[in-house]
């Protein structure tokens, strides 16, 4: 944990108190917060480094022998790449400016996975002169473009992934050789002198069934014999993607890439797994304070303005396909409060700040009687939030304040 702390990214932010149990940690922290800079009503996010930590030994329990290297899309805040690097994560990096992030940390090139396909060429360029050398790819364009500008770069052959996951954001219409595209992209790849070490997939974000992975492994298990029928490199890379989520959903997943594993993979010595999970690690540790800057009543209808919403952080209800929930931060910090005692609630609509109707977080939603100035949070808040926000509208998306000095009775 003092490693955590210490990690670049982290110091100096403020994340959960770790000491507490990690609820009361978030709401007294969001509540510090708060009373420290009573006239700063901006949105912020708390970070709770406590349910990271927890969630690392989860997955070090559940998949010990597969390396995860964090999806840097779902969330890029510092602290959340700084202390997975802390904990042994690598990162997986869609983009130069993935890169950068975690270069920033002084995480080295060799712990990334420049993991997109389809790589403008700049970009390749970049990833060349940092060394980060190792990518995914699906196309014969892509061999041509890294064969100039990336020649040593290894390479991972992203597979389409089975279609049977019932993922909430499927990634199969997109990214993935077909089976027929196998050998003809192997055979382009060696003649490009290019040395595909591998294979990767991806059964989708928010998967729902864990036996897509083992049709996925089966399907990397075809690809591994196929190169050394051809008299390849032998391929030494299995990586498995993302598709997970927090819940007893890991487990399942867990057990199923386990058994996929021991039937596909029984003996592959020095067999390198690897995955991508964003999620996993994101959704659950970020929770989400927001200020109500504005009320109307309408009959029993209570609606209510908050200064963050669908093109910010909560553009996951569209994209992500999301649903989020919020309490009244005066109950989640005691539950006493008369506010919560006073049985009577309303069904209340809570707006985002922007001037599209769009903007609307939440609708029918009970909820006591609240004012102009109280906070609403919103947990489960880190996946796919804060990294696809926009400024519309001159609304900056929230972060994690680092403007604030710890305080000695919460040193994290
Ligand atoms: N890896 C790649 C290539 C992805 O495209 C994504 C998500 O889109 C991830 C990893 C993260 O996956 P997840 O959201 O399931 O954690």
């Amino acid at each position: 944990l003092q490693a955590v702390l210490a990690a670049p990214g982290v110091k100096g932010k403020k994340v959960s108190n770790l000491g507490k149990k990690s609820k009361e940690g978030v709401i007294e922290l969001i509540q510090d917060i708060i009373n420290k800079k009573q006239e700063v009503k901006d949105p912020f996010y708390v970070l709770d480094l406590g349910v990271l930590v927890g969630l690392m030994d989860k997955w070090a329990r559940g998949l010990p022998n597969v390396r995860p290297f964090y999806a840097v899309k779902c969330n890029p805040e510092p602290a959340i790449l700084g202390a997975l690097a802390a904990l042994g994560a690598g990162f997986d990096c869609a983009s130069r400016a993935e890169i950068e992030a975690v270069l920033a940390l002084g995480i080295p090139a060799g712990q990334i996975v420049y993991a997109n396909p389809c790589k403008a060429e700049a970009q390749i360029k970049y990833a060349a002169g940092v060394g980060a050398n190792l990518t995914t790819f699906d196309s014969r364009e892509e061999i041509e473009k890294l064969r100039r500008w990336h020649p040593r770069c290894a390479l991972l052959l992203r597979l389409k992934a089975p279609e049977d996951s019932g993922a909430r954001c499927p990634l199969g219409p997109k990214y993935g050789a077909l089976p027929e595209e196998v050998i003809p992209l192997l055979q382009a790849a060696h003649t490009a002198r290019l040395v595909v070490k591998g294979v990767s997939f991806h059964v989708g974000s928010g998967a729902m069934h864990a036996r897509a992975y083992r049709g996925a492994i089966a399907a990397a298990k075809t690809v591994f014999d196929t190169a050394a029928r051809l008299n390849m490199p032998k391929m030494h890379v299995l990586n498995i993607g993302g598709g997970f989520t927090a819940g007893p959903q890991f487990d399942e997943a867990a057990t199923a890439i386990k058994a996929a594993l021991q039937a596909y993979f029984p003996h592959e010595p020095g067999l390198t797994l690897m995955a991508e999970p964003g999620r996993f690690f994101a959704e659950t540790t970020f929770t989400l304070a927001t200020n109500i800057i504005g009320k109307r009543v309408r009959g029993d209808l209570r609606e209510y303005w908050i200064n963050d919403g669908i093109y910010g952080s909560m553009n996951c209800i569209l994209y992500d396909h999301a649903t989020i929930s919020a309490m009244p931060l005066a109950c989640a910090s005691n539950p006493g409060n008369p506010t919560c005692r006073g049985l009577r609630t309303y069904g209340s609509t809570v707006f985002g700040p922007t001037c599209d109707a769009l903007d609307t977080v939440l609708t029918g939603h009970q909820l006591p009687e609240l004012q102009v100035n109280d906070w609403l949070v919103f947990p489960n808040m880190g996946a796919y939030t804060a990294s696809a926000g926009s400024n519309f509208n001159g609304f900056c998306t929230s972060a994690i304040p680092t403007h604030l000095a710890c305080s000695p009775s919460n040193p994290s």
